[in-house]
């Protein structure tokens, strides 16, 4: 059994430990040699096992028995735009997509926004789940970047690893926690553009890539 099959499997059975993901509403997936290999469709975490992860191209080609996750061509369409993405996770999440449900992006009200790429977390357009249009809507939002919310639907961010890409999707949900609760509790204030560059350039200097790796969290 292949690692790439052995970490997919994994990091889709960790997102329901942690809560981030229930039954088979998320999927995840690992850029594989020929296209991809993806959660099944309608099979939860805790249920899921590395053989019956599918493998197919990007155009949805597959000799796999079971059907890919509905969402198989939102994955496809960051792999192709973005060599980037190794490993995408995509989960409905409580506090992305609550925040989602709002129709807001996330805002670079804490500085840990930046590290999804940009001075905040995109929102794509509501769209029917499963169609060529949300993938296409997804791919955009999420162009240049690391995450994108959906919106009325959930989240979606990519890694060079499985476990980078666990770290990514839990960071984003901390932080949609953190920008849930300021607003209830008041009206955050959002960096200026000078503090965004500052930090921006912090984390290019600081040696945050390999330091995220070791991140025990
Ligand atoms: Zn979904």
């Amino acid at each position: 059994m292949s690692t790439a099959r052995r970490d997919v499997a994994a990091l889709y059975r960790e997102l329901g430990l942690r809560g981030m993901n229930v039954g088979a509403s998320g999927n995840v997936s690992a850029r594989a040699k020929g296209g991809m290999i993806i959660t099944p469709s309608g099979i939860a975490g805790d249920t899921v096992s590395p053989k019956l992860l599918v493998q197919m191209d990007l155009a949805g080609r597959s000799k796999s028995k079971l059907q890919p996750s509905s969402e198989w061509e939102m994955h496809a369409a960051i792999y192709r735009a973005d060599p980037r993405a190794m490993v995408i996770v995509h989960t409905h999440s409580p506090y992305a997509t609550a925040l989602a449900c709002l129709n807001l992006p996330l805002p670079a009200f804490h500085y840990g926004v930046l590290e999804f790429g940009g001075p905040e977390v995109r929102i794509a357009p509501y769209l029917t789940f499963g169609t060529p249009q949300l993938a296409a809507a997804a791919a955009d939002a999420i162009q240049g970047r690391t995450a994108a919310l959906l919106a009325n639907h959930g989240m979606i961010c990519h890694g060079p690893t499985a476990r980078a890409a666990l770290l990514a999707a839990a960071r984003l949900e901390a932080l949609a926690q953190q920008y849930l609760i300021a607003r209830a509790a008041g009206e955050p204030r959002l960096l200026t553009p000078d503090e965004i560059e500052s930090a921006r350039i912090r984390y290019l200097s600081y040696g945050q890539v390999a330091k995220r790796k070791e991140d025990p969290k």
